[in-house]
């Protein structure tokens, strides 16, 4: 019946799912496991997320606000006076920006090497994939970024990127902006570990969109609630495109108690910015530099997926970036875990 399964997933690999932390542990007799794989918050969410879930599963009887209005409404507290969509992760944000405006066959342009989910998503629509190599040191050259997205209706660019950890300036953004015609969807997963702040973009740009998630700094991520910064003219038919209460009310609430906490925030990014610094100083390995809450090391003469098997044998849980394209097969992603986490990680890579 293998017949009936269309191309796109009967040939390709999908997405990379990280080693069950349980699996790595029965493997090779451990207690506790780092999990340092998925970029990932260590800590669990706010006592305030999880009063408000709590309290709002008193209330799955009745189907979720199609408007998510109080975590719009959160949202605007929490950011100022921006328009939002809202979803289902950022993943489920990503697909129904691509099912709002593009047409199966029609390009999508992906700045690579980047999140897989972009060109996955698209190919599962049925659109083209176009790949922009990033230059050697992982910038983008925003002419031909801008180039190859000649024509198309949307581009995707991740800052900071995963799996590299740079960021693209706000002000390559607007050149890109400035002389492209299409919609740019600029992932901004792990803004809230940088500096950089995207937003005014907004102001200026009709063509920009901003991903946002709750999963990484917010630690919501087994609950699936994302959003974006959108100009005002997607919004009605983002939610045309949109599948019927696809983000569910407890998830919801759960991210309107979070963003109640900005100091919860402020602490994670600390904790972040403070281990970021020590991975990149006490690794006996090149490494790159991170606005984010992992960072990449290049572990040549090893390959990723040997550094990563040395690693779990040492109870650390990361991720080779081989199924990354366009990426070398010697790199591998490390999140910044608990202290006891990231400890342990800085031992076990010294001995690699
Ligand atoms: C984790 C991640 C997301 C997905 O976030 P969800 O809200 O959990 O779907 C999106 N983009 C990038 C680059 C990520 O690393």
């Amino acid at each position: 019946m293998r017949r009936l399964v269309r191309a796109c997933f009967a040939g390709a690999n999908g997405y990379s799912y990280a080693k069950k932390a349980e699996d790595v542990a029965r493997e090779h007799g451990i207690d506790r496991v780092a999990r340092l794989a998925s970029n990932e918050n260590p800590r669990p969410p706010t006592p305030a997320a999880i009063e408000a879930a709590t309290a709002a599963l008193g209330t799955v009887n009745r189907y979720p606000d199609e408007r998510t209005a109080a975590l719009v409404e959160a949202l605007r507290r929490y950011h100022g006076d921006y328009r939002f969509v809202t979803g289902a992760g950022m993943d489920g944000v990503i697909e129904t920006v691509i099912r709002t405006v593009v047409e199966p066959g029609e390009a999508v342009v992906v700045s690579t090497p980047t999140f897989s989910f972009y060109g996955l998503a698209a190919a599962a629509h049925g659109a083209r994939v176009v790949n922009v190599p990033r230059r050697e040191d992982f910038s983008v050259d925003p002419a031909e970024f801008i180039e190859a997205s000649r024509g198309a209706k949307l581009a995707f660019l991740c800052s900071p990127n995963n799996p590299t950890g740079n960021s693209v300036s706000p002000e390559t953004v607007e050149e890109i902006l400035e002389e492209t015609e299409g919609l740019l969807f600029l992932d901004n997963a792990y803004v809230d570990f940088s500096d950089i702040d995207y937003r005014p973009l907004m102001r200026r740009h009709d063509n920009l969109v901003l991903g946002r998630t709750m999963s990484k700094i917010f630690a919501l991520a087994g609950l699936r609630v994302g959003y974006a910064f959108a100009p005002k003219w997607l919004e009605p038919f983002y939610r045309r495109a949109a599948t019927p209460f696809a983000l569910n009310s407890v998830s919801a609430a759960a991210a309107v108690g979070a963003l109640a906490d900005p100091d919860r925030v402020r602490e994670v990014r600390d904790h972040v910015r403070r281990w970021r610094l020590r991975f990149r100083n006490e690794t006996p390995f090149t490494t790159f530099p991170s606005d984010a809450n992992f960072v990449m090391i290049d572990v040549a003469p090893c390959t990723g997926d040997e550094a990563v098997e040395h690693l779990a044998a040492r109870g650390v849980l990361v991720r080779s970036c081989t199924s990354f394209p366009g990426l070398g097969d010697h790199y591998i992603r490390v999140s910044i875990g608990e202290e006891w986490e990231n400890v342990r990680f800085l031992e076990a890579i010294r001995d690699l």
